[in-house]
């Protein structure tokens, strides 16, 4: 045990979410098409301290927080967006941002993975 250094507890989670998405790209691409992934998503989490339970976030609440609000969805109604010229545009529900999303989702939350097929994985950081 080390005396006066930094300490960090770290837990990761890894679920699967079933849903569908389409992609507007500048390019030609079958992403366009409405389709559907079972995305594997692993959420990492860390905290310098335990909560009163001695957990960093408890592993039923991360399930909570990424299955109760992306399983079995059409992924472009949850993407965050803004107002252009009276329409509302949501950002695309890419592997990239979807990580981001879930990210910004879980307490304690620093590290999002998110594999949308076999050998393709997107991961988000937060410093
Ligand atoms: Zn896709």
């Amino acid at each position: 045990m080390t005396q006066g250094g930094n300490q960090m507890y770290y837990i990761q989670k890894t679920l699967e979410i079933a849903g569908a998405h389409k992609l507007k790209l500048d390019y030609e691409s079958k992403c366009s098409n409405m389709h559907g992934h079972n995305w594997i998503v692993t959420v990492f989490c860390k905290s310098a301290s335990l909560d009163h339970n001695g957990m960093v976030v408890d592993f039923a609440e991360i399930k909570r927080n990424v299955s109760d609000h992306f399983d079995h969805k059409y992924l472009n109604e949850l993407m965050p967006g803004k107002a252009v010229g009276g329409e509302f545009i949501r950002i695309n529900p890419t592997a990239e941002n979807i990580a981001k999303l879930i990210c910004d989702n879980v307490p304690f939350c620093y590290k999002v993975t998110v594999q949308e097929s076999n050998g393709n994985i997107a991961c988000y950081e937060e410093d």
